[in-house]
């Protein structure tokens, strides 16, 4: 049974991405995870696979398919490893995306294209030092030089930016009145070979640790003027679009991580025995197995139904936030009960369970923190409020 209709043509993606993670991804991923190695090989299987230009339409070489298909694919991959899941979101969710929507012809066909059939692999490159959940505030500036543009500053945080092909960069392009903010900022679409770029910093982190994040250091970094994305002034806008989407992603990856929490707690605690009986003959251990997954079920519900509003073309602000926000904070809930349930063994790195903990916790850091998620949900339902538009506060 499932809450979600799907058509045919997603359950068979749903079940390509399914074999392809048990059989390839998950094998490796304590491994990667235990070394922080991130391999490449695995970008080249997913590019064969499609799932690098699942939302990308086929005649710029992508698969051209809906949101759920997309967020089906990812749940799967993430079950298996969530590095392998974040790469996958960020490429189709945030540059390609960006490319799609915003790019030239000209732009679509040298980096779009490649991008989509998994040639080139894609970045984004927002977040800064000292600008987090306050992007607006970034500092990386852009002047004109001739033709070109001339960036100089520090992006942090970058996923995947050491093995990145082609990393749209938001810089400040307008650096006359501070009071410009957002409307100062502009995308970049930058490649490592231009003078001036190189990748700094690599962090050693708590999760995710076979997913690289680094540091882009941009020196003067020469930007010939054909690399500007849409107009002078917009990149923010264009960051913050992609963001909507991208929060579906990191649901998808949330959710994946929960659900390998809870099928492995569900495995061990048939298996484990204490008191002469299996774990899972206690009402309290029940008790735990039923309401992670009745969370894990309400969170799904509420992504795909986010996914269906996308693909009504509906405007889909709240609903990302709230399924980011609910998917992800259900992530660390159902892999501390993981945890619990593994009692010591949860512990130590001889179960999964250890590995789900420490990756769950970051989704509920990026694409924007938990509190920044409930302060877009609060402010468009406060919007509705002031409209007295009472069906609004539940819709839109
Ligand atoms: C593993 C990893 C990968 C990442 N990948 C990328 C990437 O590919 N590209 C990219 O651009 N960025 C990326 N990021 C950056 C990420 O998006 C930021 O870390 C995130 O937006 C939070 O910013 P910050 O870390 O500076 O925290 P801060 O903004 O300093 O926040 C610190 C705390 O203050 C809270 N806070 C801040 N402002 C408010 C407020 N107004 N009201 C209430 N609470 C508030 C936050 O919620 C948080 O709890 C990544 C981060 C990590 C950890």
């Amino acid at each position: 049974m499932t809450l979600i209709p799907l058509t045919e043509l997603q359950r068979d993606i749903q079940k390509t991405a399914r074999d392809f993670a048990q059989r390839d991804v998950a094998p490796l991923a304590a491994e990667l995870d235990r070394e922080s190695r991130f391999e490449h090989a695995l970008v080249t299987r997913l590019a064969e696979l499609g799932f690098l230009g699942m939302l990308i339409p086929e005649e710029w070489d992508g698969l051209g398919l809906d949101a759920t298909s997309y967020l089906l694919a990812l749940e799967e991959i993430a079950v298996a490893d969530a590095s392998a899941a974040v790469l996958m979101s960020v490429h189709n969710s945030l540059p390609t995306q960006m490319l799609l929507h915003y790019g030239t012809d000209a732009q679509r066909e040298r980096f779009l294209k490649p991008m989509a059939r998994g040639e080139m692999l894609g970045a984004f490159a927002l977040s800064e030092p000292d600008a987090g959940s306050d992007a607006a505030s970034l500092r990386t500036q852009a002047v004109r030089d001739g033709d070109d543009w001339l960036l100089t500053g520090t992006k942090a945080w970058v996923s995947h930016g050491t093995h990145a092909d082609v990393i749209l960069c938001m810089a400040r392009t307008d650096t006359s009145d501070a009071r410009v903010g957002a409307k100062g900022i502009s995308t970049f679409i930058l490649t490592p070979d231009l003078p001036g770029f190189s990748v700094g910093k690599k962090e050693d982190k708590m999760g995710l640790r076979s997913s690289p994040t680094v540091q882009i250091n941009l020196d003067g970094c020469r930007v010939p003027g054909d690399r500007l994305l849409g107009a002078e002034g917009h990149g923010f806008t264009y960051a913050l679009a992609s963001l909507d989407h991208g929060r579906l992603g990191i649901a998808a990856q949330a959710i994946g991580i929960a659900r390998a929490a809870l099928e492995a707690s569900a495995r061990y605690a048939t298996e484990r025995k204490q008191f002469n009986q299996p774990i899972a003959s206690f009402q309290a251990i029940q008790f735990k197995l039923a309401d992670m997954a009745t969370r894990l079920t309400a969170a799904r519900t509420l992504l795909h139904a986010a996914a269906a509003a996308k693909e009504r073309g509906e405007r889909i602000t709240r609903f990302s936030s709230m399924a980011k926000l609910f998917a992800t904070e259900t992530a660390m809930w159902v892999t501390t009960e993981a945890v619990q349930i593994h009692g010591g063994y949860g512990y130590v790195t001889d179960y999964p369970v250890e590995r789900h903990f420490r990756d769950a916790k970051v989704t509920e850091i990026y694409e924007g923190t938990s509190e920044i998620q409930r302060i877009v949900i609060a402010r468009d339902l406060l919007a509705a409020v002031s409209r007295g538009d009472v069906d609004g506060l539940l819709t839109d």
